[in-house]
């Protein structure tokens, strides 16, 4: 038996605010709600200060959805707006005004044209790198761009851009982002130490995610990249749902295995229906320094061929090079240090396919689709 968002939404209105006694369900508080199989995700919107008032409320919502038959996870996170509760509140309600198809919309957020995810099904195969010198390049095509690092279970922006010191408080929660090579850059790397050991529980993960979002005074951005964490699990998930992206492109190496990860992480905004943008193809072939010899380390053209099984773009191939390596892990993405190089031009070709995917205008939120 499958669990469907009016089930879920008659269970909340058996939860009373503490406050007014009202109804949980008719509050207008609750954000989109996704249900993949057994599993419920939506977070109850709540003013900055109620935090402590309303968990009682979020664990009576959790087990309130959880009595219900066909359920067998629920995570439900408190997330809080900065304009404050009733502005929050607003932007909530025309969140939860159906789309065409009747179902509800992530807000956008104010200031930001696109948001755009980078992501990649399991770690490790060159994602921020990827979207770090994506962004770069996008803002070479003269796009203001910002760069939201979501990868919260191991942050690598600060890195990459060889950025540090800790964000300043530009008023009440709001934070200025970081600044470097002309973008503007949020990452929790600059929040919390290198060393402290993080662990998160998913609604922790929603609210830290949805801050990082809309508590930053990002100012007026183009496009805004957003580094998602690797994986398809729960967090990248409620990300994919949670945040209005405008599309995601998906990074993958040539192997099989990469490739099957890639094609989880293509299910998945599919599931949530964010445009998909294309698939890179990163470490795809390996060009010696001394001689220029190429060699296909990985079977090389997986990707262009998983991209037409799959019906998306191929976006390109970015060569395994020990200049991007050296760059990335240095501090100086390369299309930010060494432009004129061909590995950077890789790169600027990447983001006029983004770019063009993106189109002209500043497209609607996309729709949430549960299938
Ligand atoms: P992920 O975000 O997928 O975990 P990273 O971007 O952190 O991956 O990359 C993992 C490592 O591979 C880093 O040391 C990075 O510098 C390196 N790397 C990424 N892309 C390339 C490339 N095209 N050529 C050489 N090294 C790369």
């Amino acid at each position: 038996m499958t669990v469907s968002q009016a089930d879920v939404l008659r269970a909340l209105e058996l939860v009373k605010l503490p406050a007014s006694g009202q109804s949980l369900a008719a509050s207008g508080r609750i954000g989109d709600i996704l249900v993949d199989g057994g599993k419920v995700i939506f977070a109850i919107g709540i003013d900055a200060t109620e935090a402590a008032a309303m968990e009682p409320v979020r664990k009576a919502a959790e087990s309130a959805v959880g009595g219900l038959p066909g359920v067998t996870q629920v995570l439900v996170g408190l997330t809080a707006d900065k304009a404050g509760p009733s502005a929050g509140m607003q932007a909530r309600q025309q969140a939860q005004r159906p789309g065409p198809g009747g179902a509800p919309r992530p807000a956008g957020v104010p200031g930001v044209k696109q948001i755009i995810a980078v992501a990649s099904g399991k770690g490790g195969v060159g994602k921020s790198t990827t979207a770090a010198n994506l962004a770069v390049a996008l803002s070479t095509l003269g796009l203001k761009v910002g760069v939201l690092d979501s990868d919260i279970y191991g942050p690598s922006m600060p890195k990459i851009f060889g950025i540090k010191g800790k964000p300043q408080i530009v008023s009440g929660r709001t934070l200025a982002p970081m600044e470097a090579y002309g973008l503007k850059v949020m990452s929790i790397g600059f929040l919390v130490d290198e060393e402290t050991p993080m662990i998160w529980r998913g609604p922790m993960v929603i609210s830290a995610i949805t801050q990082m979002l809309r508590e930053v005074a990002w100012g007026d951005l183009d496009v805004l990249v957003v580094d998602m964490p690797p994986g398809t699990g729960d967090a990248q998930l409620t990300m994919a749902q949670q945040v209005p992206l405008a599309g995601a492109v998906i990074v993958s190496t040539p192997q099989d295995l990469a490739l099957l990860d890639a094609r989880r992480g293509v299910a998945m905004f599919r599931k949530v229906a964010v445009p998909i943008l294309g698939l890179v193809e990163n470490m795809s072939y390996f060009t010696c320094p001394a001689c220029g010899h190429r060699s296909d380390i990985f079977a090389h053209g997986g990707a262009r061929h998983e991209a037409e099984r799959l019906g998306i773009p191929f976006l390109g191939e970015i060569p395994l090079a020990m200049p991007i390596r050296e760059t990335s892990d240095g501090g100086r993405p390369i299309v930010a240090s060494d432009p004129a190089s061909a590995h950077a031009k890789a790169y600027v070709a990447l983001a006029r396919q983004v770019q063009a995917g993106l189109g002209g205008a500043v497209r609607a939120a996309p729709r949430i689709v549960i299938e």
